[in-house]
């Protein structure tokens, strides 16, 4: 018999209710689509209401970081949070307007953030979060001293609780009366690669780009390795 593969826990909170067909219970695609990304939207409510800041975040496992400034009021921790990653693949171009779409890849966790308080742990956090955005820079930069540490706030939230979209392929309206019509129609694909490195022009000229930083060129945010999308 096959190894189960860990599915994702279905809450009230994560139970799709729309478009219900582009739910995924695998945990498997929630990794993959925050593993593609390091950019979220974090809601929170501050004073009873609503507030979504984008925001960078890592994976260790099944828990996310996030950080900011002390100052920051979205990382006050201990209270309800959402976090949303977002990929756009696509835009889905129908027949008919009400058809439209996007392709896209999204996830979005629900749950308590705890603010990390042990400093072994707050300095973890703080390399998952740059080894997931820039691997290989968290031992090439110098590292946070203890001033820096007190002004940083760090929130771990768990991956427990959290719910997958993804849509993929044509758009839905193929074979309605609207295709007679002979309108073109498809998918404007878009994807997101890293670009060649800028030197700060500040640097002395003959500073070589570092090999982690060199080798992301032509490839996707994600990807773990380098030359070419993979
Ligand atoms: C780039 C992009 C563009 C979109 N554009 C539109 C649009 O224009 N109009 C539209 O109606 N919908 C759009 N969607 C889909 C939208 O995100 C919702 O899934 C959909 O509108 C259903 O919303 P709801 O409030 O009824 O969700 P419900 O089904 O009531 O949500 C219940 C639970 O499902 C989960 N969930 C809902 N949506 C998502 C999601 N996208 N990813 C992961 N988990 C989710 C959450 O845990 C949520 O608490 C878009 C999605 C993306 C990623």
């Amino acid at each position: 018999m096959a190894p189960r593969r860990p599915l994702l826990p279905v809450t009230d909170r994560t139970r799709h209710r729309r478009l219900r067909e582009q739910g995924s219970l695998e945990r498997a695609d929630l990794e993959a689509i925050l593993d593609a990304g390091f950019v979220c939207h974090l809601g929170v409510v501050v004073e009873g209401r609503p507030l979504v800041v984008p925001t960078v975040y890592g994976r260790d496992g099944r828990q996310l970081y996030l950080h900011g400034s002390v100052a920051s009021r979205s990382l006050a921790g201990g209270a309800p949070v959402c976090v949303t990653v977002t990929h756009v693949d696509g835009l889905v171009l129908a027949r008919s307007v009400f058809e439209h779409g996007v392709n896209y890849r999204s996830a979005v966790v629900h749950g308590e953030a705890r603010k990390v308080t042990d400093p072994d742990e707050k300095l973890a956090g703080l390399r998952v979060l740059t080894e997931h955005a820039a691997p290989g820079q968290w031992s090439y930069a110098r590292g946070p001293n203890r001033r820096e540490l007190a002004a940083t706030t760090v929130l771990a939230l768990s991956l427990e609780e959290a719910s997958v979209k993804i849509r993929t392929g044509p758009p839905d309206d193929g074979d309605g009366p609207d295709a007679a019509a002979g309108r073109w129609a498809g998918v404007l694909p878009l994807t997101a690669v890293w670009g060649t490195p800028v030197p700060d022009p500040l640097l002395p000229p003959d500073t070589a780009v570092p090999g982690h930083v060199a080798r992301r060129e032509g490839t996707r945010p994600g990807s773990r390795t380098g030359g070419g999308i993979p």
